[in-house]
């Protein structure tokens, strides 16, 4: 079983249990992340992808909550090292770090987000390839809008918000597709059910601002910083139409689970030539070195995990 953390300590899995009545599992109240940490065979050690950006994600989501976080960024970066550490995974892992409303008294104050206490956890398990992409995904435009700033900011990466996700993703899936794509409530492609979304034309890579309902994907700022410096792209946020997704030479999404993913097709129509196209099947190599800790340059994004023999260090040791 795996150790997860829990509340101030590090427990089996099976003890780290949430109550019926919280907010998290009555109303949706929760912030959370979902982090890859990835086995690099060569130097026979765990890397956390971007662990930092992922944390200050969960602080930014937690504030909109009124979630207190039980430590700093820094501090929530050694805890989660050191459940690696724990753990002593030698495989690909894919990390939960969750910020909850924990009260469970049903009162007048239970949608008062200031008067109810917090709960931290998280979780962690293997996990291969999570979107399977062989020779591409199908999409198809969602009937179900993303929901507005001001309704649930989707910037903010709230489990209630995924309510939205799973209405998409379960719409596309029923239908015989793979993935769904939002559109906003005036009708521009938003992102996907849980991945951000971008289009080739020509040498262009194009992707939605994040003044868009759209979660600010740390995958999406990854990949536009690789396509300029790796592969001398131009990348431009702005908005996006949906017919231009037809038009579009490419069109791929990221995500930290999902990672990469050609599209080939939208609403039917073969995307390109139908099949994964050059830019985005490059980009999809490349990710995965840097995110493997293969890439000297992009070392800084990687977090080395010590061994379980290792002390554990800062501010978790002892
Ligand atoms: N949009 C949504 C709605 C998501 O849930 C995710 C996954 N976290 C993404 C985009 C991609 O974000 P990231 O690259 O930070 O994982």
């Amino acid at each position: 079983m795996t150790i997860c953390y829990f509340n101030g300590a590090f427990v089996p899995s099976d003890q780290a249990r949430i109550g019926v009545d919280s907010g998290l599992a009555g109303r949706g109240l929760g912030a959370f992340e979902g982090i890859r940490a990835y086995w690099n065979e060569a130097d026979e050690a765990l890397y956390v992808f971007r662990l930092r950006e992922h944390m200050e994600r969960l602080e930014r989501s937690a504030k909109v909550l009124f979630v207190a976080l039980p430590a700093d960024v820094d501090t929530l970066c050694e805890i989660t090292v050191e459940l690696l550490r724990r753990n002593d995974f030698c495989t690909d892992v894919h990390l939960r770090p969750l910020a909850y409303k924990a009260s469970e008294e049903i009162t007048s104050k239970i949608l008062v987000l200031s008067e109810q206490a917090d709960g931290f956890a998280i979780s962690a398990t293997p996990l291969g390839r999570y979107l399977s992409s062989d020779g591409g995904l199908s999409c198809m435009v969602s009937s179900w809008r993303r929901t507005a700033d001001n309704a649930i900011p989707a910037r903010a990466k709230i489990t209630g918000n995924y309510v939205n996700s799973a209405l998409a993703k379960t719409e596309a899936v029923m239908n015989g597709f793979d993935e769904a794509i939002f559109l906003t409530e005036a009708g521009l492609v938003a992102e996907c059910s849980a991945q951000n979304l971008f289009l080739v034309r020509g040498q262009t890579l194009v992707t939605p601002a994040t003044s868009m309902p759209i979660l600010e994907g740390i995958t999406r700022s990854t990949i536009m910083t690789l396509a300029q410096e790796q592969i001398g792209l131009d990348v431009r946020v702005r908005d996006v139409a949906r017919s231009e997704l037809y038009d579009a030479d490419e069109v791929f999404l990221t995500g930290s689970g999902s990672e990469v993913k050609p599209i080939v097709s939208i609403d039917h129509r073969p995307i390109g030539e139908g099949k994964p196209g050059p830019i985005a099947s490059r980009l999809t190599k490349v990710y995965e070195a840097v995110a493997r800790g293969q890439t000297p340059e992009y070392a800084a994004w990687c977090t080395k995990v010590p061994p379980l023999a290792a002390e554990p260090k800062g501010a978790v040791a002892g």
